[in-house]
């Protein structure tokens, strides 16, 4: 962070501006102390004047013709003043008249001499006392240069009106002036320790400020500091579990892999999407839902080895990076050891839940070189779990439906809804009884501008994995109506089945939108078969259950697509509305040459007959397959012996031909 350099600048910016106010406060508050100090003096010398000097002359000593004085008056003086100059530490003592003659002075030499006045004494004669601190330059001073700097201080000496005393009164005329030199080191000491005690004082005051300043700064900035990390974890972690957010796995993925790459380690992550997580959450509520993602938080971190490898990448999503692995596989060990922690119920609130997550796992430096890669690779990875219901699944590039030229495919594909390049085959279903067509199978092809006529297969499986599903079955559906129509109005009564996707199946508004494009076409909603896997189904079965039965209602046929080759139960045949199983092309290519195809055949043919249910075998591509199916107690046919699949206009040809079923009939006989 920036804050320490900060508090450095602070610190180094403060220190100068505190020390140059103490400059300036010092600076102001010595010359204050100096000049009261020296004040002080002159206040005292005065005084002195006033009563140690000042009643031993008299006014006519300064008024008088006598310069100097009389030899008397001198030693008169001498004696009066002599003392009381020692006792009060006067240096020397001048007594000035107005036309500055020196009237006496303690020093003999200068008694009766004459000096041109200078401005100190002028301004005396003013009437104010004056004092200045002298070096003892001036031709008056040669005498004292013994004694050192002194402070010389001019007394003015005022008589009254009468002209025969002195006078402490103002207004009084000036008649001549004391000059008193005292020594100016008791001074200079006396300023010299004020100013130091004053430097002392004022130097731990702005030091104790300074210090006060420092830490107010010192906490704002630790304040500001915690604030930032405050902010960034915020930025960096999930507000729900306080798990690291995609951003910071991101940042961690990528620090792994640069540690990897030194070592020659493997980084694997796994990413993590519960099963059925919606489903769990509408009946478990907002917040128990918000709480069971916590503890699945807490219960992954357990698990793991450091704190920042677990994050949670928003609704039902987490992922983990493993670092510095020796090997891709240790992650699918991993990867079970994670299964195996939701095998115990979660408790929220007062209901334990089960939930199971589907785990896809990529791995640097096999499935990508960058956390982006990794990322997209574990969620193909973790679909194809989904999808397959395995648990966990290592990426795999051939499983792989998100490689970007897919990706361009799902872009493309919205833009061929709205041009209409996506078209409808249609194959015919045989009724085997009377070998008349009795219905068929839309089968989506996309006309593309420039690949030609891609099959579903190269499609299909990228769109069914997004919401644009949704849109595609209900455009397909009504192209495959709008041709139910025109079959009706050419004469023939057939049905039309279309294939729906896993989405479409927990779809609640599909029912409501198929009966809108039925009676958009005025057709009843018997024509209309619609063709799911088990798989669909069994992702979700409530909901599917739901739609289902909506649908069912309106009298739509529903169909079981590729039966036989789901993993599940069957039980759902008994709890949803369906009318037909479509035997899967796997079990009816072999049918006539291995018996577990025709047992697993028959087994459905007794299962149907006995719910009650239409047998429908996919993929007859030989009239021996037609008559073991018959012999086998299939209801319909559906294949290339009839017919591929062929655009709406070849089929209408197909039904007008008359003679339809004697032409298998040929082509059975050897
Ligand atoms: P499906 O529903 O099992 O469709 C039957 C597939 O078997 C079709 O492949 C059809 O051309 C092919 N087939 C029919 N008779 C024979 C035969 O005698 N021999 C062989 N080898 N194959 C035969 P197609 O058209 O490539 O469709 C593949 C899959 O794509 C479909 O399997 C279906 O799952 C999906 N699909 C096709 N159209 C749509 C659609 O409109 N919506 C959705 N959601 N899926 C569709
Ligand atoms: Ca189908
Ligand atoms: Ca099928």
């Amino acid at each position: 962070m920036h804050s320490p350099h900060l508090l450095l600048r602070f610190g180094v910016i403060s220190a100068i501006l505190v020390a140059g106010l103490g400059l300036t406060a010092g600076l102001a508050l010595a010359r204050s102390i100096r000049t009261r100090t020296i004040a002080d003096a002159v206040r005292s010398a005065e005084v002195l004047a006033d009563v140690g000097i000042r009643p031993f002359v008299s006014p006519a000593d300064v008024l008088g013709d006598f310069v100097p004085l009389t030899p008397n008056r001198q030693a008169e003086l001498d004696n009066s003043l002599g003392k009381s100059l020692s006792a009060n530490a006067i240096v020397r003592l001048k007594l000035w008249n107005r036309q500055h003659w020196l009237v006496y002075s303690d020093k003999a030499e200068l008694r009766g001499r004459w000096f041109p006045a200078d401005d100190v004494l002028n301004k005396a004669f003013t009437g104010r006392t004056e004092s200045n601190v002298t070096d003892l330059s001036k031709p008056e001073e040669l005498e004292e240069r013994d004694f050192g700097r002194l402070l010389s201080v001019y007394v003015p000496l005022r008589v009254d009106a009468k002209r025969t005393s002195f006078t402490s009164d103002q207004n009084a005329t000036v008649v001549g002036a004391f000059e008193i030199y005292l020594p100016y080191q008791p001074v200079a000491d006396s300023i010299r320790s004020d100013t130091l005690g004053l430097y002392k004082t004022l130097g731990a005051g702005l030091v104790v400020l300074y210090l006060g300043l420092f830490r107010l700064m010192q906490s704002a900035s630790r304040q500001l500091r915690r604030q930032a990390a405050q902010n960034e974890h915020q930025a960096l972690h999930d507000a729900l579990t306080q798990l690291p957010n995609r951003s910071l796995l991101r940042y961690s993925i990528d620090q792994s892999i640069a540690q990897a790459k030194r070592n020659g380690t493997v980084v694997s992550v796994l990413l993590l999407d519960m099963d059925r997580f919606k489903e769990i959450n509408d009946s478990l509520g907002h917040q128990l839902g918000d709480q069971l993602l916590v503890k699945i938080g807490e219960r992954l971190q357990q698990r793991v080895r450091t704190a920042d490898s677990t994050a949670r990448l928003g609704g039902d999503e987490f992922a983990i990076v493993l670092a510095d692995l020796a090997h891709a596989a240790d992650a699918t060990l991993v990867a079970e050891d994670l299964l195996a922690l939701f095998e115990q119920p979660f408790e929220v609130g007062t209901v334990m839940v089960d939930v199971r997550p589907s785990i896809g796992i990529a791995s640097f430096p096999d499935d990508g070189a960058n956390a982006d890669t990794l990322l997209r690779h574990a969620d193909v990875a973790m679909y194809a779990a989904k999808h397959a219901h395995t648990g966990a699944e290592a990426y795999s590039f051939d499983a792989d439906h998100y490689r970007p030229e897919r990706l361009d495919l799902a872009a493309d594909i919205r833009r061929a809804i709205a041009a209409d390049e996506l078209v409808l085959f249609y194959q015919p279903k045989l009724d085997i009884a009377t070998r008349r067509i009795t219905g068929c199978e839309a089968l989506v092809r996309w006309q593309h501008p420039y690949r030609g006529l891609l099959a579903p297969g190269e499609f299909m499986p990228v769109i069914e994995t997004t919401e644009l599903v949704k849109p595609l079955t209900l455009h397909l559906l009504d192209q495959a109506m709008r041709f139910a129509r025109d079959v009706r109005i050419a004469g023939h009564e057939i049905h039309v089945a279309v294939n729906l996707s896993a989405r479409n199946t927990v779809d609640l508004r599909l029912p409501e939108q198929v009966a809108e494009i039925m009676s958009r076409y005025q057709l009843p909603c018997e024509v209309l078969e619609l063709e799911l896997t088990e798989s669909a189904v069994l992702e979700n079965p409530k909901r599917a259950r739901d739609v289902l039965e909506a649908l069912a209602a309106l009298g739509v046929a529903i169909s079981v697509d590729d039966f036989g080759t789901g993993y599940a139960s069957i039980s759902y045949l008994t709890q949803l509305p369906i009318s037909s199983l479509k035997i899967d092309r796997s079990f009816i290519h072999d049918v006539t040459t291995n018996p577990k195809s025709a047992a697993v055949v028959s087994f459905s043919v007794a299962l149907a007959t006995s719910l009650g249910l239409t047998v429908v075998a996919e993929g007859v591509e030989e009239p021996e397959t037609l008559l073991e199916l018959e012999r086998l107690g299939c209801h319909q046919v559906q294949g290339y012996l009839i017919s591929k699949p062929v655009p709406a206009a070849e089929f209408m040809a197909l039904l007008n031909q008359p003679h339809y079923s004697t032409r298998i009939a040929v082509k059975a006989t050897p």
